[in-house]
Parts: C-alpha cells; structure tokens; sequence
C-alpha cells in the first residue's frame, strides 16, 4: 500500500502486528498446498480464514503451529521469528491451537482434561510425577481450571467423560484445553463443524467472552459465514493454495470473486 503521509505527520506509527507470515509456501508431492501465502494477526484481532474444502486452510495452520515445515516463507511472533520452531516452543510463546477433528480422551473427565493441558503447561505431568508424586491438583491448578470451566460454562459439566457429552460440549472442551496455557494467539480449525444452529451460537458466545475478558488475538478457519461476521474484523480467502481476497469482513463478503469461489454465488 502507498502511504499518503509521511511520518512527520504520522509520529505515532502503528504496532508491529503480533504474528507476521510471510511468503508461506508448502507442497505435498506434487500438489502446491500454500503458495507464497502472507497473513498478519495484531493483539487481540479476531481474521477469520474462508476457502473452499481442499484450499489449504488447515495446512497454514500446521505450518503457523509448527505441526508441518513449511518449503519457504518467514514467520515472526511478538517480534520472534518461529520457523525453527516445533509446536512445543511456540505453544510456550503463547500460540495455540484446536483441530478439525474433535480429539478428546473417551473416559477421561473435563476436568481431567484440562488439568492435564494445565500440567503440561506447567511442565509438571508425565509418567515419573504421576507415578512418584500425588497427582493431586494444588489449589493454583485446581482455581486455573475452575476459571476456565467458568468462563465456557462448562461447570456443569465437569465430572463428566467426555465420551458422554454432544459434540458441541466437545468442541468446548476443546477450546478451553487450548485456553489453559493462557495463549496471546489462538488458531481455530472449523469450531462450529459438525454443530447445530443452538451449539453454533454457544461457540460464538464463548469465542465473543475469550476475546472481551482476555482480549486473545484468534485466526479461525470457519464455514459459517453468520458466525465470521460476527467474530472477525478481517478475512482471508485461500483457493487452491492461493490467497485471492482480503480485507474487512464485510467488504470481502460481498466481493463478486470470492463469492463465485467461495459462497458458489454465479456472478
Ligand atoms: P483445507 O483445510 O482448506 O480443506 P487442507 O490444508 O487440509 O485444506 O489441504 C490442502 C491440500 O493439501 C488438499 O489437496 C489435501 O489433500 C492436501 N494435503 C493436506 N495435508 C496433506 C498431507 N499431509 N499429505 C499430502 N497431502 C496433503
Ligand atoms: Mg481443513
């Protein structure tokens, strides 16, 4: 973009963005899944990610979240650059992250699953603790998953397994294990797939408290679109492994390209 002033008129530039990639490009044999795809996040902004199924959204994910390598391309958070990064360290920089497919453990309670993301955070789980120390919470870990089970309304649930709750209980369990290590950016991979209208708007609900209580800079990848105009500021539109729109949610939305690759709007 061309600036129209200079900084003499401008003294108060604007912040680095939280996460800058750049240049993001990955193949899978043959196939170019990211091609020289550059998005930025600011602190505490909501973008969302749009394109249709097989478009790569899932795959930016994995390469921003240190899952996959990516061939090419650059990637700074919070000043740091990442690429030499595996998921671990950057969860311990304050990135996380939810998948597409649900992932939770069939017998394990809620509480019990967030009080193992918290252990990991904490670096105190593992086989040798939990076979030679209590594995009784202390009150500090016992209060951090309180206010998590709180804050997505989950108190209800608590003792529960997880096999025994609908799927939109689930993706809540989900989100709030991504919530205990307290992350600055949080990437979420279709939050509502798979919900009903009432479960979409629980989701949207608890998404809306994370950002206003904890102001979390989130990137979502989601196929409802009611649900991206509600939450995201900005969007990103891949399609085959390419960026082909971005900008404010509402003036993507209604551009005729994205809506004739994406929304399947003849235009
Ligand atoms: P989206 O999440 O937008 O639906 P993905 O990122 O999952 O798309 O996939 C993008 C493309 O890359 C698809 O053609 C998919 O089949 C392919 N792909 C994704 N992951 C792998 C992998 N691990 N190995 C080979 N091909 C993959
Ligand atoms: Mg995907």
């Amino acid at each position: 973009m061309t600036p129209t002033t200079d900084s003499t008129e401008h003294p108060n530039e604007q912040p680095a963005p939280l996460l800058q990639a750049s240049g993001i490009s990955k193949r899978f044999a043959g196939l170019m899944a990211l091609a020289d795809v550059s998005i930025q996040v600011g602190a505490g902004e909501t973008v969302a990610v749009i394109g249709p199924n097989g478009a790569g959204k899932s795959t930016l994910f994995n390469c921003l979240s240190g899952v996959l390598r990516a061939d090419r391309g650059t990637v700074t958070f919070d000043g740091q650059r990442l690429e030499s990064l595996g998921p671990t360290q950057r969860s311990r920089l304050g990135i996380a992250r939810t998948f597409q497919r649900i992932e939770l453990f069939g017998g394990m309670t809620v509480r019990d699953h967030l009080m193992v993301a918290e252990r990991s955070r904490s670096g105190r789980g593992g086989l040798w603790s939990d076979l030679f120390r209590s594995s009784k919470p202390t009150e500090e870990e016992y209060d951090r998953c309180q206010a998590v089970l709180d804050l997505l309304g989950l108190d209800d649930v608590e003792d529960r397994s997880a096999d025994s709750l609908s799927l939109g209980k689930g993706r809540l369990v989900e989100l709030g294990r991504a919530l205990m290590c307290e992350p600055r950016l949080l990437f979420l991979d279709e939050p509502s797939s798979g919900l009903d209208r009432n479960e979409t708007e629980e989701m949207s609900l608890a998404l809306e408290t994370v950002q206003r209580e904890h102001g979390t800079a989130v990137v979502l990848i989601e196929h409802d679109v009611p649900m991206v105009q509600r939450l995201a500021t900005r969007i990103y539109v891949l399609d085959y492994g390419s960026l082909i729109a971005s900008g404010n949610t509402m003036d993507v939305l209604e551009d005729e390209v994205v809506r004739a690759a994406y929304l399947g709007v003849a235009t």
